[in-house]
């Protein structure tokens, strides 16, 4: 098993919400119909290296996200998620064409950032740090690695599952 739900607050991560490891399998049960979600999940069990799974509320103080490697680098409690940390919120659910999307599909976008950085961690990496440097209008480095986790996680999902889907991020 290559992804560990994290249970107790760790280094400068803020406290999971109770039961994550019974939210993970519920999460993974609301795609389950989905051939993408299935191969994403196989992904996560086959890699190499450790993928962080936390799940907070909006006590946590942040939305859902993926934080690579090289943002973890400076806490040494978190230098073990060799495959980054997907946070999930639970109480931040997306809706697309105002419908409300199962937050397991969120859990399917963050995850579907750490197949991204495994498969291409210096393309990764180096749209991360630009992204971070840019402080206004079009953040470009952070729209190609989102766009391409639409095309090829998050879309296809909520289509197999027969949810509206976006193809570009917003
Ligand atoms: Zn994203």
């Amino acid at each position: 098993m290559a992804h560990e739900v994290i249970q107790t607050a760790i280094g400068s991560f803020p406290t999971p919400i109770a039961k994550p490891s019974s939210v993970f399998l519920d999460y993974l049960g609301q795609v389950s119909a989905s051939s993408t979600a299935q191969l994403i999940a196989v992904f996560m069990d086959e890699a190499k290296q450790n993928i962080g799974i936390l799940f907070i509320n909006n006590e946590g103080g942040f939305d859902s996200m993926f934080i690579p490697p090289s943002a973890l680098a400076a806490d040494n409690a978190l230098t073990g998620f060799t495959g980054g940390v997907a946070v999930v919120n639970i109480e931040s659910g997306m809706k697309i064409s105002g419908k409300a999307i199962p937050l397991g599909v969120s859990m399917m976008h963050e995850l579907g950032h750490a197949k991204q950085y495994i498969e291409k961690p210096a393309w990764f990496e180096n749209n991360y740090a630009a992204a971070m440097k840019v402080t206004k209008g079009v953040n470009q480095p952070k729209l190609d690695i989102e766009n391409d986790n639409l095309a090829r996680h998050e879309a296809p999902v909520l289509k197999e599952l027969g949810l509206p889907f976006r193809l570009k991020y917003d």
